[in-house]
């Protein structure tokens, strides 16, 4: 069964000598197609890559930011990472083939290389296996419709495989990350003294994930920054040019766009910031996007950064007394642990993950979280860091957007989309069940063990947002109360049957329980008030 959920090079199949490559009269022998989130030269698409005979195929094509309309900035960082890459293969003497945003007129990735196979003619066409359905579904109609042979070969930009995931998962009543992470310590060794965890504890969290206070956060180490060169520059404007109407701002873009600035990005972060980072892991700030978290994702996903490195500069830092084991364990553990995670349950769950929406939610996405334009102070900063950066960390997109979204009752398939279009890291296999799982809890408590809830005391506690807001995140009911208390409560009532018996919930129902009568009413009464007001814009 293992062999549903792993392409067929995981076993392989792929690493044949190179003598038995045949010369196919002057055409190309392999073509080897490299996505945008597949940069890698030693990927294993490359083994036993021959200049003379194959090629590598990349493109850009508009599909791929208009399906889900995508933030200037993400766009912009996939097309300048591509264009570095394809450079740095052209000056390793390897012809690639090209295909630049506006210079064709193919939508789809699919239709890009169809027209390119039939021009190009290749004995066999080998690519990594991609990291999301929807295109390895494309891609292989088009290369089955053009006739050569397709290997996938497997992403060495995991510690595991899809089907290694599966046989973990199989036969659990429960999938829970505090268990897989734990399977995974010791599989890959990573912080472990022997079989016990380093440190002797596998769990930090009570150190961490403090808040500022009225002192606020103080000094903050800037991130390495990257200008962008000539040819990120050149990026840039084309999608000005291309996409105009698609959401986002440029004229802060400072990414790492090559595998030496990813590099020193994740050195920075190392020295600077890890030392930190559990600790202020949750909290919020004003004007403060970056504080001590890594900026590395999207290198990360678009593959410049391996996420082994990662984990070891992490643990080799903590080994020499350069950080704290707390602040080590804590990022490891979104490495090591959730970022593995939610790729086995992608795996495990497409197509019809997609589609899941267990709490019923029907209402449409809020017109302001494509705009920021809202008095909830939180969301305004949120929404509005999001737009001109591209970026907001965990906390801001699991407590504030995705939270909001969770207690209005918004189609999960609408939240999907929006995170997929706004975040520069944003990939499907990681994107969609952090927001349908983790934060919209669409998938029945199939990722996360309960739905997170909280009143706007939560942001209060870990933010100063409040504090240029309107509302009270204290009051529940009546014209000044916090919109995310109000519906808090609101959403308790509208589930209570489900969550009643919930073990991680119920003790909130019985508070709701708690609340007397006229309270209760109070709450309902404001609740559909917020929603006559927002859906009459
Ligand atoms: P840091 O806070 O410094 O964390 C370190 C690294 O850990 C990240 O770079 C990332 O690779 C990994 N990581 C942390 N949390 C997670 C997580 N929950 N799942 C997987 N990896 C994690 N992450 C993405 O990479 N792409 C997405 O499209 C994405 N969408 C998200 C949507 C929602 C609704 C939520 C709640 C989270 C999402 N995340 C996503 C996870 C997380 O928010 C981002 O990885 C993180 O904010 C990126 O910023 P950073 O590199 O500074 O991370
Ligand atoms: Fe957000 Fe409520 Fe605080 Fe305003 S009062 S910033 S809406 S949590």
């Amino acid at each position: 069964e293992e062999a549903v959920h792993d392409p067929p090079a995981a076993r392989g199949s792929h690493r044949g000598p190179q003598g038995q490559l045949a010369l196919t009269g002057g055409r190309t022998d392999k073509l080897v197609v490299v996505l945008g989130d597949q940069l890698d030269p030693q990927s294993r698409a490359f083994d036993g890559f021959d200049a003379r005979l194959d090629r590598v195929w990349m493109a850009e094509v508009a599909a791929e930011s208009t399906h889900v309309p995508s933030h200037k900035a993400r766009t912009a960082l996939f097309l300048a990472a591509m264009r570095h890459f394809r450079d740095e293969l052209r000056a390793r003497g390897i012809t690639v083939e090209y295909r630049q945003l506006g210079q064709h007129a193919a939508g789809t990735l699919g239709e890009a290389l169809r027209a390119d196979l039939e021009r190009l003619r290749p004995g066999r066409v080998i690519m990594v296996q991609p990291g999301e359905h929807r295109v390895a579904t494309d891609i292989s109609a088009a290369v089955a419709s053009a006739g050569p042979q397709l290997d996938l070969a497997p992403d060495d930009h995991f510690f595991i495989t899809p089907g290694e995931f599966e046989a973990w998962a199989r036969g659990r009543k429960e999938l829970r990350l505090e268990y897989f992470y734990r399977w995974m310590r010791r599989r890959t060794g990573i912080l472990m003294d022997g079989d016990e965890p380093a440190g002797g504890r596998w769990n930090f969290d009570a150190e961490n994930r403090s808040s500022f206070g009225a002192a606020g956060p103080g000094w903050l180490p800037s991130p390495a920054a990257f200008a962008p060169d000539v040819v990120t520059r050149e990026v840039i404007d084309a999608v000005a040019r291309e996409l105009p109407g698609n959401p986002g701002r440029l004229d802060a873009f400072d990414w790492p766009v090559t595998r030496a600035q990813a590099l020193a990005a994740l050195d920075d972060f190392v020295t600077h910031r890890l030392p930190l980072f559990g600790r202020w892991q949750d909290a919020m700030w004003r004007g403060e996007p970056w504080l001590y978290h890594s900026r590395i994702a999207a290198a990360l996903n678009l593959k410049l950064l391996n996420p082994r490195e990662v984990c070891d500069a992490a643990a080799r830092a903590w080994r020499d007394g350069r950080a704290p084991l707390d602040a080590v364990e804590g990022f490891v553990r979104q490495i090591l642990g959730w970022r593995e995670y939610v790729r086995g349950i992608y795996w495990r769950e497409m197509p019809s993950y997609l589609d899941r929406n267990a709490l019923d939610a029907d209402r449409p996405l809020p017109a302001f979280f494509w705009t920021g334009e809202t008095d909830l102070a939180c969301l305004r900063e949120t929404i509005g860091q999001t737009l001109a950066l591209g970026y907001a960390h965990h906390i801001q997109r699991l407590m504030v957007t995705g939270l909001f979204a969770l207690l209005w009752g918004v189609r999960p398939r609408e939240v999907h989309e929006w995170y997929l279009s706004m975040y520069v890291d944003a990939v499907e296999w990681v994107e969609l069940p952090n927001t349908l799982g983790m934060s919209q809890y669409a998938d029945d408590g199939l990722l996360a063990s309960k739905p997170y809830v909280a009143t706007g005391k939560y942001i209060a506690r870990m933010s100063n947002y409040c504090a240029g807001c309107r509302y009270r995140p204290d009051r529940a009911h009546g014209g000044d109360a916090c919109p995310y208390t109000t519906l808090y409560w609101d959403f308790l009532a509208r589930h209570r049957e489900r969550f009643a018996r919930h073990p991680r919930l119920a003790l909130q129902v019985r508070n709701l329980d708690r609340l007397p009568h006229g309270e209760r009413e109070a709450i309902a009464a404001r609740a559909a008030a917020l929603r006559r007001a927002l859906d009459a814009g």
